[in-house]
């Protein structure tokens, strides 16, 4: 059977009709037949995210956990569990690493291009005495904007809830510091936010004690397998508003699948087990 890769690329030209009727074909595959073409679609969304990269275009479609979900661009993500349900599913716990260790920090800095506008390196945030690398970055409008590279989170690239571009860098009272002096307070930042949600790492009272704010290792769970088959099922449990989600482990595995919210895990094993 040939498969017309083109119709399946879920919200590329249309919006979630395409992917919902594609869906609704695939139940009458046998479970082969639809293992096969899973494998196919997780290949053709890698290629359509690398045409993306090139193009600079959003993926809508199909999100990518590594670097299109609301935890921002993450390091590496590992598998902690897996469990394996009826109906060919799998309930996998994750480990979402984010921040960056110094070394690899000030590795970026020398490999960066050369910006003529002299604002590319380390800063500290008077406040808290926090550090961050400030790095140019390609726009799509040719404007000057930077990434803010941290210890403890994903890069950003917003400051203080406006895009990092040249004018609001000049405007930012934070002090530009050397990376030898950089090196002790992202270390210490980069070990404490291991554990620490960002309120402790500052010294303050945080209430939450599943605060997640601020920390580097996060767990979630993502529901793999044959998601397809139970589309409708998992679209009733969890909501309509459902992405398939891509993602790419630290063994090169690449997994396709649902991100189950924390407060659903349970209910939806047990509606699964049922
Ligand atoms: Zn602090
Ligand atoms: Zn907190």
């Amino acid at each position: 059977m040939a498969l017309e890769t083109q119709q399946v690329s879920p919200g590329r030209d249309q919006d979630g009709k395409t992917l919902k009727r594609f869906l609704n074909r695939v139940l009458g595959m046998s479970c082969r037949l639809q293992e096969t073409l899973f494998e196919l679609l997780a290949t053709h969304v890698a290629s359509m995210e690398a045409a993306d990269r090139r193009d600079g275009l959003p993926n809508q479609g199909v999100l990518s956990l590594n670097r299109g979900m609301r935890w921002g661009r993450l390091q590496q993500v590992t598998e902690l569990m897996a469990e394996n349900l009826p109906g060919a599913l799998v309930l996998r716990r994750l480990c979402l690493m984010r921040g960056m260790d110094f070394e690899e920090a000030s590795a970026m800095l020398e490999r960066a291009p050369e910006d003529q506008e002299a604002m590319q390196g380390f800063y500290m945030r008077s406040k808290h005495e926090e550090v961050l690398l400030v790095l140019r970055r390609r726009t799509r409008d040719g404007q000057v904007a930077y990434q803010l590279v941290l210890p403890h989170d994903s890069p950003k690239t917003q400051l203080d809830g406006n895009s990092c571009t040249l004018a609001k860098m000049k405007q930012n009272s934070m002090r530009r510091i050397t990376p030898d002096a950089a090196k002790e307070h992202w270390t210490q930042q980069h070990r404490l936010s291991e554990t620490q949600c960002l309120h402790v790492q500052r010294g303050q009272n945080c209430g939450n004690r599943t605060c997640r704010s601020g920390k580097r290792f996060l767990e979630e769970t993502m529901l793999t397998g044959q998601v397809l088959v139970h589309w409708d099922f998992l679209c009733a449990l969890l909501g309509e508003k459902n992405s398939l989600v891509r993602c790419e482990l630290n063994t090169g595995a690449v997994l396709v699948g649902l991100v189950i919210p924390q407060d659903m895990v349970a209910r939806l094993r047990q509606s699964i087990l049922e």
